[in-house]
């Protein structure tokens, strides 16, 4: 193609994107009744009475009987075996170290410092930690990525040892690795400890990098000193998972370098290329710490429209259902951190969606509604169900995730995160067609947002599943509301001038997606 024809094109492609951008059209969901009811259930769901939807406390009832009431009068029938709600246990654990906590020695002796050096939890049921002079061992990223061809547990035993994995992936350092800085699952620290686990591995240190891991030191700790939180399994007491979880700075990871007598600086560059070894550091210690723990039942909420084809496959559409309660104040003295965007507005729209469906010939799938709990403090709620789904997961064709989708005003484009790795992304593509507007394929996922919100349990489960956001290209002027405004903030409040408009259109798309998923034109 020359470079004239190749230039008209693309002109005319913009001109084609620029004349649909006029006639956006907006079919089944309407501004009128569909706005109003829209924004009562975002008015209702946000309110101080709800008290911003703390799972564990009084509002979680009233939130959770909330939306049952909802589901059910939208006649749709319990998620849960007659059930509308899925309970399952929290452990809240705080961990201090004991007399002696941290003290190493190999060629030398060193002392770790809590919390300046290493910040260590655990999410077992149990009132002491006592790991007898557990071995050290360095395993770079600490990644078994197949697909990517990088095994840094390859040649190494670590079973019953303490694990010390880099933050991040080798892509952050080396464009041609992995995804480059777009940062991959196998660079979250949640992934670290999961796959040291799978190792059969005692422990796990992330070792902390702020560039790397895009936040200080400081946060490591304040994110750890007192209760942390994980999935209670009742039957094991959690005596399967880690037994010590923890983040260590340079500074501590030195130390422990220096008692192995060995350089660091190295290990760590050399950590960063293909082909590294992960190696013992000959360096044995004791991790003691007093722990202290309560647990609590909290609940998701479910409910099922039966599809006509009997054949057991659901679509599921996922909007979380908790914030974070009531807390410091802002400088207006508000405590309330009402999540009116965060996620009201989420589960308004899934509502709504969900009533549209009820207007309508049944599609062949099961529609599933799930409203998850404790999506804030650690996707939960969306990782027990996906262990005891509604619909097994390999029944579940898809999972459409609704996450803050208002304030939004209406724009060209939509923004789809973690584009490009889903085989959802071209009824994406030709539902905005449809409405005349385009999809914005965000892969820059160098802040991880993709692995941060429900959808991604269901994706490490094996169920394709799509986060989508408001687009770049406003139609008209931008919203009087953006993120910034409120994101995790008491101002996280429902207005009545809030703009819908864009709201509706993403809610569109996504009805129509869920329209020919639920229809079984995937097969
Ligand atoms: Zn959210």
């Amino acid at each position: 193609m020359n470079a004239k024809v190749f230039i008209t094109l693309i002109a005319l492609v913009i001109l084609g994107q620029a004349r649909a951008g006029a006639q956006i059209t907006r079919e089944r969901l309407q501004t009128g009744s569909d706005e109003q009811l829209l924004r009562e259930w975002i008015r209702v769901l946000s309110g101080d009475e709800f008290g911003g939807r703390k799972p564990m406390t009084p509002y979680e009832d009233k939130t959770v009987d909330y939306l049952a009431k909802q589901l059910r009068e939208l006649g749709m029938e319990p998620g849960f075996n007659g059930d509308w709600f899925q309970p399952f246990d929290i452990i809240s654990v705080t961990a201090k170290p004991a007399a002696g906590g941290f003290t190493v020695s190999g060629k030398r002796k060193a002392s770790l410092r809590y919390p300046d050096d290493v910040i260590t939890w655990t999410t077992r049921a149990t009132g002491k930690i006592d790991l007898k002079k557990a071995e050290y061992v360095f395993c770079g990223f600490g990644i078994n990525a197949p697909e990517y061809g990088w095994n840094d547990y390859e040649g190494i035993d670590v079973r019953g040892k303490i694990v010390i994995a880099m933050v991040n992936d080798p892509g952050f350092y080396d464009s041609g690795l992995f995804r480059g800085r777009n940062m991959t699952y196998y660079g979250r620290w949640t992934y670290k400890f999961e796959e040291a686990l799978r190792q059969g591995a005692a422990g796990c240190l992330v070792l902390h990098n702020t560039a790397a891991a895009g936040y200080g030191w400081h946060v490591c700790v304040n994110g750890h000193l007192s209760d942390n939180l994980g999935i209670y399994n009742s039957d094991t007491r959690n005596a399967n998972d880690l037994t010590v979880r923890g983040w260590l700075c340079e500074g501590g990871a030195e130390k422990l370098f220096q008692a192995a007598g060995m350089d660091m600086d190295r290990a760590v560059a050399a950590a960063k290329k293909p082909g590294f070894r992960s190696f013992p550091l000959n360096v044995k210690g004791d991790v003691k710490m007093n722990v202290t723990y309560n647990i609590q039942k909290t609940r998701n909420v479910c409910g099922i429209l039966r599809g006509s084809g009997g054949d057991g496959e659901a679509v599921v559409f996922c909007a979380h259902w908790d914030h974070l309660g009531i807390g410091k104040p802002d400088e207006r003295g508000d405590t309330i951190y009402n999540g009116a965007a965060d996620n009201a507005s989420g589960m308004a729209g899934a509502l709504l969606v969900a009533k549209k469906f009820t207007q309508m010939p049944r599609p062949e799938r099961d529609l599933v509604f799930f409203f998850p709990s404790s999506e804030e403090s650690g996707l939960f709620g969306s990782a027990y169900y996906c262990g005891h789904p509604a619909v097994p997961m390999d029944k579940t064709v898809a999972c459409l995730n609704f996450e803050s989708i208002g304030p939004a005003e209406l724009t060209r484009d939509v923004v789809i995160l973690g584009g490009g790795e889903s085989v959802l992304d071209r009824y994406y593509v030709a539902a905005a067609a449809a409405q005349g507007r385009y999809i914005y394929f965000d892969d820059d996922n160098s802040d991880g947002w993709f692995y941060r919100s429900d959808h991604y349990n269901f994706v490490k489960n094996g169920v394709p599943a799509v986060v989508l956001e408001n687009g770049r290209e406003p139609v008209g002027k931008p919203n009087k509301y953006p993120m910034q405004v409120w994101y995790h903030k008491p101002a996280d409040e429902y207005h009545e001038d809030w703009d819908l408009s864009g709201t509706l259109s993403n809610l569109n798309l996504i009805f129509s997606v869920g329209l020919s998923l639920s229809n079984g034109s995937n097969k």
